[in-house]
């Protein structure tokens, strides 16, 4: 895809994602033919899920909480905390997908994915709507 073409999906992707009017009502089996724009989303995580993802170690629960925020902070994926809600954000690459997609938009984690991401779309920015946008090809 050419760097012109990349901006273009970017920009759709990003425009989608703000305007919860355009969100669909989910449904079973829709994310087989999504591009996948949960996943272009900023993720607040839990320390819980930063344990899960084996960022850090249940030793890790020993230490004060400043540092915690250190370790995790050390981590690539891991982008910042905010003691308002006492969360951590997943780091996101320059076309706002999350740090763990890969290029073949995939979940690298999975199995151990945030809590944020299992309950997306039932606990969202809309809940049970999500930016469903149909694959190009
Ligand atoms: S945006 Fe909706 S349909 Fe697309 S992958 Fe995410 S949950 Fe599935
Ligand atoms: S952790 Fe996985 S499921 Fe969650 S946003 Fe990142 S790539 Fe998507």
């Amino acid at each position: 895809m050419s760097k012109k073409n990349r901006l273009n999906t970017a920009g759709k992707i990003q425009e989608h994602l703000k305007d919860l009017n355009r969100w669909s009502l989910y449904k079973k089996g829709m994310c087989e033919t999504c591009e996948g724009l949960c996943c272009y989303m900023p993720v607040e995580i839990k320390t819980a899920d930063l344990i899960r993802m084996g960022v850090l170690d249940e030793f890790h629960l020993e230490l004060s909480l400043k540092e915690q925020i250190k370790e995790a902070l050390k981590h690539p994926g891991v982008t910042r905390y905010t003691p308002s809600t006492e969360k951590f954000t997943l780091a996101q690459k320059p076309d706002s997908s999350c740090f763990f997609l890969d290029a073949h938009k995939r979940c690298t984690i999975y199995d151990k994915r945030p809590d944020t991401c299992r309950n997306h779309p039932k606990i969202g920015p809309r809940p049970n709507y999500c930016a469903y946008m149909k694959k190009e090809n």
